[in-house]
């Protein structure tokens, strides 16, 4: 009774993570016992014996009928402590411990300054605006992100731009991104999409070259790093989340870092209704110095902030070498492309791990097929990100009386804007080619990578059987 309870929680806890948003449906975060694509074997022990080359998806075995390391993680002896204290003080708006845990933001990232504020949504609409981009202006973003890295954008007034990726890293095409300036550009926002850092050395002599604001999405990438230097530093200001999903989290969360002190004062004031830099909470009396909002977060937040960090460097080092092995498992198979990293990339976040499945290595079986297979098989995944460029959410902004005020008309027209920010190698990665593993498979041992590459094995072998089964 008490482990059907918990098994519950643990499905209900699994199926809550938000940050991938509608992209992960639940029958990713379900194991192949409770996926209705897997009937469960009859009687297990005679079936494993017989069948286990036989794709589950056809009543075969899976390979893996295990679960894996469940997220967020929570120590009761390590990590209780400091929140009950919060809890039990009574201080519980934004105070010493959001400090606390600030300074050591700050430092895990060598970077000056950071800032938590109520997530990384709002962590980019505060830097965008305190480095200025506003109605009228225009900000090249990638078209592989989530979709708050756009909602962002639009939240200033600004027009987002979307320069194509290169599907082989999955990040902004650097290669892409000087035909796409014009005179209203004010700002690049590059994504380490999935926690694979961007290539920033080449994407900020463009932004130089131009004069150009950089602020970059890092909300994926806690502690990636090129040459050596986290991401998040390389910008005017990097922004980060702590939302459930995210490698580093407090539930909902997030941070602005930047070496600038009068951005960062700026940014502080923002989050605090305009009150001036370090008015404490609860202030009435100091007077407003710039339009603001409240975006402040709570210290028993920080408190679960700061037990998850002690453990991010290394979940980290697993997740890289984890990933590492499991890419030497099965970038052989044909088919299968990992991703690639840049040449000077020392670490990568790896929030997720992606690769390009191709059909033709799997005898025409089409993705979705290849995915429910490999679901079958015990594995969960997904087909990740849908296009965000053609889609209505932007024409309802267009249309909003703040766009109609600061834009041309021409520049409004839908039809004509989906033309112009068309990103063929981000459709195909988004509509046939992407598929994820999510962090927290990347948690786990050597033996769970030889499971997952096993099931790809398996699926790759038994493809012209599913592949007819698929077309039925
Ligand atoms: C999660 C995420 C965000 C937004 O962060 P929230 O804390 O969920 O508001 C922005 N950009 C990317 C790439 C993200 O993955």
């Amino acid at each position: 009774m008490l482990n059907k309870n918990v098994s519950r929680r643990e499905f209900i806890k699994q199926n809550s993570l938000t940050g991938l948003s509608a992209v992960i449906t639940p029958s990713l975060l379900t194991n192949s016992l409770s996926s209705p694509a897997a009937p469960l074997p009859e009687s297990l022990g005679p079936v494993l014996l017989t069948s286990s080359d036989k794709p589950a998806l056809l009543g075969g075995a899976p390979i893996r009928l295990k679960g894996w390391t469940t997220w967020p993680i929570w120590n009761p002896e390590t990590d209780e402590k400091q929140l009950l204290d919060v809890v039990r003080s009574g201080i519980w708006s934004r105070s010493a411990v959001t400090t606390e845990f600030e300074q050591k933001w700050a430092q895990a990232l060598g970077a000056k300054r950071s800032l938590l504020v109520v997530n990384g949504t709002n962590a980019l609409i505060t830097a965008l605006t305190q480095l200025d981009v506003r109605a009228g202006d225009e900000v090249l973003v990638p078209p592989y992100t989530f979709t708050a890295t756009v909602a962002a954008v639009l939240a200033t007034g600004a027009m987002p731009i979307f320069v194509d990726v290169d599907p082989e890293t999955f990040q902004i095409d650097p290669a892409k991104i000087e035909a796409k300036i014009t005179p209203r550009t004010k700002a690049i926002l590059p994504v380490h999409i999935l926690g694979l850092p961007a290539d920033m050395n080449r994407i900020l002599p463009i932004a130089q070259k131009h004069k150009l604001v950089v602020i970059e999405d890092a909300c994926q990438a806690h502690l990636a790093e090129i040459n050596h230097q986290k991401v998040g530093t390389f910008g005017h200001a990097g922004c980060f989340s702590f939302q459930n999903s995210k490698n580093l989290s407090i539930g909902e969360g997030g941070a602005i870092v930047s070496n600038d002190d009068s951005f960062m004062d700026r940014c502080f004031s923002y989050q605090n209704f305009g009150n001036p830099y370090n008015a404490g909470v609860g202030s009435v009396s100091v007077g407003s110095v710039m339009q603001g909002t409240k975006l402040r977060i709570t210290d028993y937040q920080a408190a679960i902030g700061l037990a998850q960090l002690k453990r991010l460097d290394a979940q980290t080092t697993t997740r890289n070498e984890n990933a590492a092995y499991l890419k030497a498992q099965i970038q052989a198979i044909p088919g299968i492309v990992p991703y690639k990293l840049y040449d000077d990339v020392t670490r990568a976040a790896f929030h997720l791990f992606p690769f390009r499945y191709q059909q033709e290595g799997f005898k025409g079986l089409s993705r979705d097929g290849f995915l429910k297979a490999l679901r079958a098989e015990g594995i969960p995944c997904s087909s990740g990100y849908a296009t965000l460029n053609n889609q209505p959410y932007l024409n309802d902004a267009f249309q909003s009386k703040n766009f109609r005020k600061a834009y041309p008309k021409e520049m409004l027209d839908f039809r004509g804007y989906v033309e112009q920010n068309q990103c063929p190698q981000n459709d195909k990665l988004c509509n046939q080619e992407a598929v994820w593993f999510t962090q927290n498979m990347l948690l786990g041992s050597k033996s769970d990578m030889a499971d997952i590459a096993a099931a790809i094995e398996k699926v790759h072998k038994n493809a012209d059987q599913l592949t007819k089964l698929s077309e039925k």
